[in-house]
């Protein structure tokens, strides 16, 4: 088999030896006679993978001991409505600061629960940089402040994250969890889909500090509260068994990679093979994002003065010869490479090749 040089955006590329390994167990799982998917969620086998996978994720992140991490559903796109059912009570607003995309998705569904406010935004740039921590002006009936940490359409993603004093900061990490260390303890929450960068889809991982989930309001659904997954170690109900295990082995192969300070320079040098490519291109690539901004992540770009045509050229030829997933996202155009932590460095570096070889033949 050739594997594809996959830049998808997600679901997205997942290690080969994550692949290997699941492979190996996935008809009989360690012995057992059946596979994990097969299985009760109430077994000790299941109780384990729950576990590790939580333990590993603490260990990684280095998440203190009074934060709650719990497996759920629905997608990050749920958590955008959990977040304002759960934490917006009678006065209080939530404080968004809105990137683009994403971000603005988040203030939507707040709108529907209840008071949301936009305390920065990068409109203007055409949300093609971060506000800086001090164009956020907090309210001070605010509940919390929510950034998206990196905005998997635009390509921008935040360096520093905004201290503030006496407001919980939640980050959206959908698209670059454990790409790089965080210091969790400046955050009231921090969630993710896992497929991005932890795995397959059918999972979201939320890390959130105990003290915020201690009394959800007792009018949401109990499957929309944050204490019910809580208090069952996020077995209230069937969980997504097999999303669960697979970030299980995402989280030891990152382990094994040597943890998230070697993650990302391992994402520095990815990019950088690619950033240097449109930057030495005299023009004939340009970048989408300020640089200052610009993600490890999400890699958007444009072709000689936003020439369709020639992107459209591109797009064809690079499929042609083995990559998937570069074309842009329809709200941006252009071209993005997703070069998550799975995406290994040859991928990269014979991305960059294939794009000085096409501006040779096209510039
Ligand atoms: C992909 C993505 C989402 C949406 O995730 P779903 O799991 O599809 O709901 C939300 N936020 C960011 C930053 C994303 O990249």
């Amino acid at each position: 088999m050739t594997r594809a040089y996959n830049f998808n955006a997600g679901p997205a590329a997942i290690p080969l030896e994550v692949l290997e390994q699941a492979q190996a167990q996935f008809v009989d799982y360690e012995g057992a006679g059946m596979a994990l998917m097969e299985m009760s969620h109430r077994s000790a086998t299941y109780e384990k993978v729950n576990q590790e996978a939580q333990d590993l994720l603490r260990e990684l992140m280095n998440i203190p001991d009074n934060y709650k991490i719990l497996f759920l559903q629905g997608g990050a796109s749920t958590q955008f409505a959990m977040i304002p059912m759960n934490f917006l009570s009678e006065g209080k607003v939530g404080a968004y600061v809105d990137t683009g995309a994403w971000a603005g998705k988040a203030v939507k569904e707040a709108k529907i629960t209840g008071e949301a406010v936009v305390v920065a935004s990068s409109k203007e740039d055409n949300y093609m940089r971060v506000p800086q921590a001090a164009d956020i002006v907090v309210p001070d009936n605010a509940a919390y402040v929510h950034i998206t940490s990196n905005e998997t359409i635009g390509g921008v993603q935040f360096k520093d994250f905004p201290q503030l004093a006496n407001v919980p900061l939640i980050a959206d990490m959908s698209s670059d969890i454990l790409s790089r260390p965080v210091d969790v303890s400046k955050f009231g929450m921090i969630y993710a889909g896992a497929q991005k960068n932890l795995g397959p889809s059918g999972v979201t991982v939320v890390i959130v500090r105990e003290d915020l989930i201690a009394d959800s309001p007792k009018h949401i659904a109990t499957m929309l509260r944050y204490d019910t997954h809580a208090k069952a170690n996020s077995l209230y109900n069937t969980p997504p068994s097999f999303s669960v295990y697979m970030v299980g082995l995402v989280l030891k192969w990152i382990k094994a990679k040597g943890g998230l300070a070697a993650l990302e320079q391992f994402n520095l040098d990815k990019t950088k093979l690619i950033y240097d490519v449109i930057d030495e291109s005299n023009g004939f690539y340009t970048g989408c994002a300020n640089k200052e901004d610009r993600s490890t992540m999400n890699i958007t770009f444009r072709i000689k003065d936003q020439d369709e045509e020639l992107e459209k050229k591109f797009i064809k030829e690079s499929e042609a010869a083995g990559f998937v997933g570069l074309k842009g996202h329809r709200d941006v155009g252009g071209l993005r490479a997703s070069t998550y932590n799975a995406v290994p460095l040859e991928n990269c570096a014979a991305l960059a090749q294939f794009m000085k070889d096409f501006q040779q033949r096209n510039g």
